[in-house]
């Protein structure tokens, strides 16, 4: 009883800072540097943690009446509080939760979150469907928020910046892979996802996402985004964005191609305004009738899956992105590729919903048509994919919920009918 009513009131002091606080730093992000140091930017110098870091920067200001985001304990050299909406089992139900992270290195940068995107891939990791689920469990893996702190050694951030994470915070950054920058590929298998991963760098800590507050990482795996990006729209690019550029990328989609997204939710609305930019025409499939918000956003034609029109396609695309989380029948869009075609498979279904291919008919269609699966992006490409998405004006189309919601959330997203992501106001956790 008496951790409850601490927790509580902790909860409602964190929520009277937390919004003077983001008042603040939305205000110095928006007026940058100069208006940083006019405001009471300096620079602290702390010494401790056993040689882990020796300094960090900060509002040292406004840092003597803010101690729920974090930032007291990241400038003391300390665990930091964090503020979140955990699963407590494979129900999808979430509930108030708090926690430690880890202190801040010299290579770590503090971010107050500000939106987090509810991506697909979040309902099977709750659910313990792709690996074993780790509870209580913060998901959220499309994070963007303002920089609130600094260790002496980074470069790419200064206080008052936004900042995105995806995916992951962390690999050996030593292997092939990740010399590549294709860190989710880390050969030496020490790719620390962000949330339900063992963070070998970090005492094999479990990772927590960004249903939260805050978040620590290293500056090498956060990407910067810019001022003049739609800020509530960015968190989805982290995971929608990059999952689905990527491959476009890799199969070098152009102009003129016919090429086709295979489920149209948070990722095939992203595949899809990518392939339209770069002059392609798009044809979508759905099981759910999605044509009007699809030819909104430029597609060339929808095909419910369930009608006549959709066995009619046969070798005419040079490219197929599939999104599909669920079971699905994979030899269909495989037919659809024309000769030397390319069909990349983003879309996760659980195990034993998995696309069988039938090699049989496979080898005898010949033609070079090609299939590979893709996993998210490389840190590199993400900033590129990012910088590229706020340059050419492409973003989620997006509602904004409160975290409070995310039981009612999650059930209309496992339905397939989220219109087309949800993003949670991370202001509704104060
Ligand atoms: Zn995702
Ligand atoms: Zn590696």
């Amino acid at each position: 009883m008496k951790e409850k009513i601490e927790l509580s009131s902790q909860k409602k002091c964190f929520g009277e800072e937390q919004s003077a606080r983001r008042e603040f730093l939305k205000t110095s992000a928006k007026a940058g540097s100069v208006a940083l140091a006019s405001m009471g930017m300096a620079s602290v110098s702390i010494i401790g943690g056993g040689g882990i870091f020796s300094s960090l920067k900060a509002d040292s200001k406004s840092s003597s009446n803010i101690k729920s985001n974090g930032l007291n304990e990241a400038l003391s050299g300390k665990e930091i509080p964090s503020f979140d909406y955990a699963a407590n089992s494979k129900e999808w139900k979430f509930k108030y939760f708090s926690f430690k992270r880890h202190p801040m290195g010299e290579n770590d940068i503090l971010i107050e979150i500000l939106y987090a995107g509810i991506c697909h891939s979040d309902l099977h990791t709750v659910s313990g469907d792709h690996h074993m689920a780790i509870y209580p469990m913060v998901p959220g893996h499309e994070i963007v928020g303002i920089v609130i702190a600094v260790g002496s050694k980074v470069s790419k951030f200064k206080v008052g910046d936004y900042a995105g994470v995806g995916c992951m915070v962390n690999s050996c950054g030593e292997c092939e892979a990740c010399k590549q920058s294709k860190e989710q590929y880390c050969t030496n298998a020490k790719t620390v996802f962000t949330y339900n991963s063992k963070d070998v760098f970090h005492d094999n800590a479990i990772t927590y996402g960004g249903y939260s507050n805050n978040i620590v990482l290293s500056e090498k795996f956060a990407i910067k985004v810019s001022k003049n990006a739609q800020i509530e729209k960015v968190a989805p690019l982290l995971c929608a964005g990059i999952t689905t550029y990527s491959p476009i990328m890799f199969s070098k989609v152009k102009s003129g191609q016919k090429v086709a997204v295979a489920g149209v939710g948070g990722l095939g609305h992203m595949a899809l305004q990518y392939m339209v930019h770069l002059g392609a025409e798009v044809t979508c499939f759905d099981i759910i009738d999605k044509k009007d918000s699809v030819l909104a956003l430029g597609a060339k034609e929808f095909v419910n899956v369930k009608s006549t029109r959709f066995k009619e396609f046969s070798n005419i695309f040079d490219f197929i992105i599939s999104t599909i989380p669920y079971k699905y029948d994979i030899n269909d869009y495989h037919k659809m590729l024309k000769f030397g075609g390319e069909m990349a498979i983003v879309g996760l279904p659980a195990p034993k919903d998995a696309p069988k291919l039938d090699s049989q008919e496979f080898l005898w269609q010949f033609q070079n048509k090609k299939i590979y699966p893709s996993l998210i992006g490389g840190i590199k490409e993400t900033q590129e994919m990012l910088d590229f998405s706020v340059e050419n004006n492409i973003y989620p189309k997006v509602e904004i919920i409160s975290i409070q919601k995310l039981d009612s959330v999650y059930k209309i997203v496992a339905e397939g009918k989220a219109d087309f992501r949800f993003v949670i106001d991370m202001k509704s956790l104060s």
